[in-house]
């Protein structure tokens, strides 16, 4: 069994379902289902043996480490975490609990079951932390795209939160010698995702007839990985990497904010038309950039390619165009998270679900 955290938000459910499906290997999934944690996601696995969830805390050490013991955990793969630059903005604390003291509490947790283990188990155990391009900092326009080797240069409190936590999970590796593997990844995006990310919330805005805020001049890049492609990553990283190693993980996409939205808009135009035949671009509306806004992200991931034979098999445009049909075949899901009903599925509908 393997265990995953934060498996009920956005790339965790993704992880989750492509790995039941292709694996079939069962998952303990601990979420502490945050706001952004939605169990009815998974409602395709009420009643499937393979997916136990847990209610609970990373930075429960107590906790993790039976849930550890219990279940004969073989490897690890770390989603958990606060993960929306805005809010760390305004509210960093729960970032630096979660993201940095949280991974902490989960690393003392699987370094003490890691250490009990027999010599084979504890040979072939891993922990993959999965984190983002964001703790490199912000490139200049011409600067070349950012190797694993590029230095940390984090500006949000969510990224130094994440950059804190990498930190920490090498440091176990050098001084514990748990086996860990790192991934370092660009933007995602696909189904499931929050509609307060901008690619989601471009869609859910558009039809509504609500305006598409675009932070600054909206010339923003940012690289861009449909969420499959960052599990199938993940998967092969899990698999083969090497121990104490880092991969970036991207989709050699980089593009412009305001170009995102011109692609979303210019998608629904062609799927769902206005009542009024203009184009959904009619609802752009520029707002004050973020504070401390990264110019540039653009990852380099010529490593993971090269050592592990891993290629997206999306395309931008063939990602996007599956991300907008989902959106639209899925107005209810929209809906529910919007409402806050999702909330109280999962209290109701989980027949597997267990509080810690
Ligand atoms: P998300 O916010 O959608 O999901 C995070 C999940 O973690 C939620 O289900 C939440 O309930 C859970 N969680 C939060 N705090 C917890 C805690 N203390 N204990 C247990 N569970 C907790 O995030 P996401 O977009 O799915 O990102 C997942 C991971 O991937 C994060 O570590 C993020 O930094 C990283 N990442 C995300 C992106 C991206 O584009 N979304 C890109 C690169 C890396």
């Amino acid at each position: 069994m393997i265990l995953v955290t934060g498996g009920a938000g956005f790339i965790g459910t993704n992880f989750v379902l492509d790995w039941i499906a292709s694996v079939g290997e069962p998952v303990l999934n601990l979420d502490k289902l945050t706001y952004a944690g939605n169990l009815e996601n998974l409602a395709s696995l009420a009643g499937d043996a393979r997916h136990r969830f847990v209610q609970g805390d990373i930075g429960d050490t107590a906790l993790v480490g039976r849930l550890l013991a219990e279940n004969e955990v073989r490897a690890v793969v770390n989603f958990a975490a606060e993960s929306h630059v805005d809010r760390s903005i305004h509210g960093p604390a729960a970032f630096v609990e979660t993201n940095v003291v949280g991974t902490f509490g989960l690393l003392e947790a699987v370094r003490a079951y890691w250490g009990a283990l027999p010599a084979e188990r504890k040979s072939a155990f891993r922990f993959l932390h999965v984190s983002t391009d964001e703790v490199y900092g912000s490139l200049d326009a011409q600067a070349p795209a950012f190797t694993e080797q590029h230095r940390y240069e984090p500006n949000s409190p969510y990224s130094a939160s994440k950059a804190a936590s990498d930190h920490l999970v090498r440091a176990y590796h050098h001084t514990y010698g748990l086996p860990v593997v790192t991934t370092n990844c660009s933007n995602n995006y696909g189904p499931f995702h929050f509609p307060e990310k901008l690619i989601p919330l471009m869609i859910v805005n558009a039809l509504a007839g609500k305006p598409l805020p675009v932070y600054g001049d909206g010339q923003q890049v940012r690289d861009w990985l449909y969420v499959g492609d960052h599990c199938s990553a993940i998967r092969r990283v899990l698999e083969a990497g090497q121990l104490g190693e880092t991969y970036n993980v991207g989709g050699w996409n980089e593009k412009p904010n305001l170009e995102i939205v011109r692609t979303v808009c210019a998608l629904l135009d062609e799927k769902r038309p206005r009542v009024d035949g203009k184009s959904y671009a009619e609802q752009i509306a520029y707002v004050t950039d973020r504070p401390g806004h990264d110019r540039r992200y653009a990852i380099d991931a010529r490593k993971i390619e090269r050592e592990l034979g891993w290629k997206p098999a999306e395309t931008f445009d063939t990602g996007i165009r599956k991300t907008v049909e989902w959106y639209l075949d899925h107005a209810d899901w929209v809906a529910r998270v919007q409402s806050g009903a999702y909330r109280e599925w999962l209290s109701t509908n989980y027949g597997e679900r267990e509080s810690a």
